[in-house]
C-alpha cells in the first residue's frame, strides 16, 4: 500500500465530443487504476488512484496519445491521499460555469463507414450510425456540458445493445452521446407532393437522383437541395430557383475517385477533403469533364466535398442497383437572400416549390451550421467561410477581456463572443442586409452566449454608421459600454492576433469596401498598427463610385471613373464605355462633372472591378467578386512586367495608379491580350504593396508585415505578394484559422477591444 499514489487531473482543450471520457477509462483500466472522470464545464476533470509507477504512466500516456480528435490546450495535475477506492467510473457532468470549446460536428469516420457496410453488423446501411470518434455535436447541442439529455438526441430512448455499448468502456461507443441505431435511433422518411412515399427512403431518393430530379435533403446542420450534376436541365433548374446569379454551387463527389474525374487535386487539397470536417474545398476543375457547365459560370474552380454524414454516404452509394449520379449539386436550401433551411415544417412547406421530394428525418437540428469552403494558398488551409465541423472556432486573444461580444461586419457575418483571453467565433451567419438574416442573428448571439455562459458587459462593432451590426448592437445593449472599430483595423488585428503578432506591424488590407475615418470608403490601406491603435500610413488614391452602391454590381461605372480619373477620354473603343446605353451618357457625364452621388474610394477590391471591366470580363456581376474572381482565372501564369505607378509623399502616402491604367488603355489600343494585361495588373499591385512596405521599413524599421482582407482571397495575388514581400526580408502573416475576408472580422474587433480596455484600466 506504501506505493498507492492518487491524483487529480485537469484537462482542458477540445476534449468534450470527442472521446476524450472513455480514452481515461480505457487507459485508467489498462493501468489498473481505480477513480472517476467527468466532463466539466471547462474540460475534463478526473481522479485516478493506484501504483505509483502505473499512475505516472497513465499520466505521460494521457497527453502522448490522446484520441485523434482532441486537442489538449493544458493539463494540470495535484497530489492528492490514497483512499483506497477500487473501481473506476465516469460520473455525470459537473457544471462548473466555466467556459470551454465547444465541439464541432465530425464526419463519419473509417471505422463507422467499414459497420455501415458490414452485412452482419447491426447497424448495417443506418444512416444515423456515429461513435465517440465522429458524428453531429455542434449541430444537436442544446446546452453545455456535452451530454444525450443537452442534445436534441434526448428524446430518443437508448435499446438494450445501445446501452450496453454506450456503459461499456471497451466499446468505441462508450459514451458516445447521438449513440443510435435502427432500433432506437432517428428514422428517414421521404415525402413527395402526395406525402409520405416509400418503404426505402433512401432507394426512392437515390431513383429520383437519376431520374433527373431535385430532392432536398435534410443533413446535419441543415437542408440541402441535390440533383445530379452532370444533368443540365436538373442543374439549371435549381440554379434558376435559387436566384443566385452566376455564384458556383457546391458539389458532393461520391468518393477520391470520382474527385479524379471532376477535378485536379493536389495532395493538400485531398488531405483537407478528407479531414475531420470535411468542408467545401475550391479546386481547379478537370477540364473537358462532363459536369453540367451550369454549376460553375465563367470560373475554372470547382467547390466539392466527400459524403460526410452516412446519410449522405448511403444516398450516393453505388452498390445499390439504381445508378445513382456519382457526383451530386449538394447546394444550402434556401433562396439566395436567406438562410439555410434547417425547420422540417418550414422544409415541407417551401421546398415543393422545386424539389419533388424531401428526404427527411426525426433528429432535430439544433442550429443551423453551413458548410465550411476552404481553399488552399501556397499548400496551406486558408478558410472562405468556417462553419461545419470548424465551429464555434475557439481562439486565444492578446489581453484578458470582461465577457465581451464583437458584433462583426454586415457582409459574410459572423460574431465573436470571449471572456479572458478565450474567445469564440461564431459560425457563419451570413449577410446582415438580408432581413431574413438578420431577423436571426439576435438568436444566434443569444444561442452561443448561452452555451458559453455569458452575459456581455461589453459590444464592439464597426465604425460604419449604418451597419446593420451596430445598430442592432446600440438597440439590444443600450446601457452597456460600447467600443467602435475600423473595420481594416479590424482586419489586421485579427490577423496579427492569430499569430500571436505584439506589433506594431504592416498591415495591408485591400477588400471591398470598409467604413473609413474620414467618412470615404476605405479598401486599399498600409496600416502601420498595433493592437489599441492605427495609423494610416498609406493608401490607393481617391476615386468615385459612379451611382454609389450601384458601382458594386456594375464594375463598368468603375472603369469609367479609373478611366476619368486617368486623364482618359470615354470612347467608345473600351467594353465599359459601350455598357453605358448611349442615352444616358449624357446625364452620366454631366453627374461625373459635378461629383453627384458619388462617394470617394481607395478599394483596390473595386480597382480589380474597373480592370476587368476595362477587359470586358464582366460588366456587371451577381454574386460577390466575380468581377475579380474571374480576372484572377484569366490572368497567365507566365511572368509580365508590371504597368507604371507611383506613389505620393504626404501623411497618408497616396498610391497613384493612373499610370497603370493609362497603361492599359494603350495595351488595349494595341490588342494585347487579356490575359497578359490581367497578368501584368497583378504584377503592379504586387509591386505597389512591396514598394511601399520597403519605404515603411525603412522609416519605421518595421519587418512585420500582415496580408488581410477579401481581396487577399485571390490566390495568385496573395502568393505573389508573399512571395515578393519574403524575398525582401519581411516575415509575413496571412490569416490561416480565420477568413481574410469579413468573416473575420469580429475576431479582430475582440482582439482591439482587449487592447484598448487594458489601456483603460
Ligand atoms: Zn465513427
Ligand atoms: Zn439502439
Ligand atoms: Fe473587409
Amino acid at each position: 500500500m506504501n506505493d498507492r499514489a492518487a491524483r487529480h487531473v485537469v484537462v482542458e482543450g477540445i476534449v468534450q465530443g470527442v472521446g476524450f471520457r472513455p480514452f481515461v477509462h480505457r487507459l485508467a483500466h489498462d493501468h489498473g487504476l481505480a477513480g472517476w472522470v467527468r466532463n466539466t464545464g471547462s474540460g475534463v476533470e478526473a481522479l485516478v488512484e493506484g501504483e505509483q509507477e502505473e499512475v505516472d504512466a497513465f499520466l505521460a500516456e494521457l497527453v502522448r496519445d490522446p484520441p485523434p480528435l482532441a486537442q489538449i490546450t493544458d493539463v494540470r495535475v495535484v497530489t492528492r491521499p490514497a483512499s483506497d477506492v477500487q473501481a473506476f467510473t465516469i460520473l455525470a457532468s459537473a457544471a462548473n460555469g466555466g467556459t470551454q470549446p465547444i465541439p464541432a460536428d465530425v464526419a463519419l469516420c473509417a471505422d463507422c463507414r467499414r459497420e455501415l457496410y458490414d452485412e452482419t453488423d447491426r447497424r448495417y446501411r443506418y444512416p444515423f450510425i456515429n461513435c465517440t470518434n465522429c458524428g453531429p455535436r455542434y449541430s444537436i447541442i442544446d446546452a453545455l456540458p456535452y451530454d444525450r439529455e443537452r442534445t436534441t438526441m434526448r428524446d430518443f430512448t437508448m435499446c438494450a445493445a445501445c446501452r450496453n455499448e454506450y456503459e461499456d468502456p471497451a466499446s468505441r461507443r462508450f459514451h458516445a452521446e447521438p449513440i443510435a441505431c435502427p432500433d432506437c435511433g432517428p428514422r428517414l422518411r421521404i415525402v413527395e407532393h402526395a406525402g409520405p412515399t416509400a418503404d426505402h427512403p433512401l432507394a426512392r431518393a437515390r431513383r429520383l437522383l437519376a431520374e433527373g430530379k431535385i430532392v432536398a435533403v435534410k443533413g446535419i446542420g441543415g437542408y440541402h437541395l441535390a440533383c445530379d450534376a452532370y444533368d443540365d436541365h436538373a442543374v439549371e433548374r435549381l440554379r434558376a430557383w435559387k436566384e443566385r446569379g452566376d455564384k458556383p454551387l457546391a458539389i458532393m463527389v461520391r468518393d477520391e475517385c470520382e474527385l479524379e474525374h471532376v477535378a485536379d487535386v493536389t495532395p493538400a487539397e485531398r488531405a483537407l477533403l478528407t479531414s475531420p470536417a470535411h468542408p467545401v474545398v475550391l479546386v481547379a476543375r478537370r477540364a473537358g469533364g462532363r459536369l453540367s457547365r451550369h454549376i460553375n459560370p465563367g470560373v475554372t474552380t470547382i467547390g466539392v466535398m466527400l459524403p460526410y454524414t452516412p446519410l449522405h454516404q448511403l444516398l450516393i452509394d453505388e452498390t445499390s442497383g439504381v445508378d445513382v449520379p456519382p457526383s451530386l449539386v449538394m447546394t444550402s436550401a434556401n433562396r439566395s437572400a436567406e438562410p439555410m433551411i434547417v425547420d422540417d415544417e418550414a422544409a415541407l412547406h417551401e421546398l415543393f416549390a422545386i424539389a419533388e421530394a424531401v428526404l427527411v428525418h426525426d433528429r432535430p437540428i439544433a442550429t443551423r451550421v453551413d458548410d465550411s469552403v476552404s481553399h488552399l494558398v501556397d499548400g496551406m488551409d486558408a478558410p472562405l467561410r468556417r462553419a461545419r465541423g470548424y465551429a464555434p472556432l475557439p481562439l486565444t486573444l492578446p489581453f484578458a477581456v470582461p465577457p465581451l461580444l464583437a458584433c462583426g461586419a454586415d457582409m459574410k457575418n459572423t460574431f465573436c463572443v470571449a471572456t479572458g483571453t478565450g474567445a469564440v467565433l461564431s459560425p457563419y451567419v451570413g449577410d446582415l442586409g438580408q432581413y431574413a438574416v438578420f431577423s436571426q442573428y439576435d438568436l444566434a448571439i443569444e444561442r452561443l452566449c448561452s452555451l458559453m455562459g455569458i452575459e456581455p458587459q461589453v459590444v464592439c462593432y464597426d465604425l460604419h454608421p449604418e451597419y446593420w451590426s451596430r445598430r442592432f448592437a446600440q438597440r439590444r445593449f443600450p446601457d452597456l459600454p460600447h467600443l467602435e472599430i475600423q473595420h481594416h483595423h479590424a482586419h489586421v488585428a485579427a490577423c496579427m492576433a492569430e499569430h500571436g503578432l505584439s506589433g506594431p506591424v504592416i498591415g495591408v488590407a485591400f477588400d471591398g469596401t470598409g467604413y473609413g475615418e474620414d467618412g470615404h470608403v476605405w479598401g486599399g490601406e498600409f496600416l502601420v498598427a498595433g493592437y489599441a491603435s492605427f495609423e494610416r500610413a498609406a493608401h490607393f488614391e481617391y476615386v468615385p463610385m459612379y451611382g454609389g452602391e450601384a458601382a458594386i454590381r456594375e464594375p463598368w461605372r468603375m472603369a469609367l471613373a479609373y478611366l476619368r480619373s486617368a486623364g482618359i477620354a470615354w470612347d467608345e473603343h473600351f467594353a465599359p464605355v459601350r455598357a453605358l446605353a448611349v442615352k444616358h451618357r449624357p446625364v452620366f457625364e454631366a453627374q461625373a462633372e459635378g461629383g453627384i452621388a458619388a462617394p470617394l474610394t481607395s478599394s483596390v477590391g473595386r480597382l480589380f472591378d474597373a480592370v476587368a471591366a476595362l477587359l470586358d470580363v464582366r460588366q456587371r456581376v451577381s454574386y460577390d467578386a466575380q468581377a475579380a474572381i474571374e480576372l484572377e482565372a484569366l490572368a497567365d501564369p507566365a511572368l509580365h512586367a508590371g504597368y507604371d505607378f507611383a506613389v505620393h509623399e504626404g501623411l497618408p502616402r497616396r498610391i497613384n495608379v493612373f499610370p497603370a491604367i493609362r497603361g492599359i488603355a494603350d495595351d488595349l489600343r494595341r490588342g494585347t491580350p487579356a490575359r497578359v494585361i490581367a497578368a501584368r495588373f497583378h504584377e503592379t499591385i504586387v509591386a505597389i504593396v512591396r514598394r511601399v512596405c520597403l519605404q515603411l521599413r525603412a522609416e519605421r524599421g518595421l519587418g512585420d508585415v500582415v496580408l488581410s482582407g477579401g481581396v487577399f482571397q485571390n490566390k495568385t495575388l496573395s502568393h505573389e505578394v508573399a512571395q515578393a514581400l519574403s524575398l525582401s526580408g519581411f516575415s509575413v502573416y496571412r490569416p490561416r484559422a480565420i477568413p481574410a475576408n469579413d468573416g473575420g472580422i469580429a475576431y479582430g474587433q475582440a482582439a482591439v477591444a482587449a487592447a484598448r480596455l487594458k489601456g483603460a484600466r
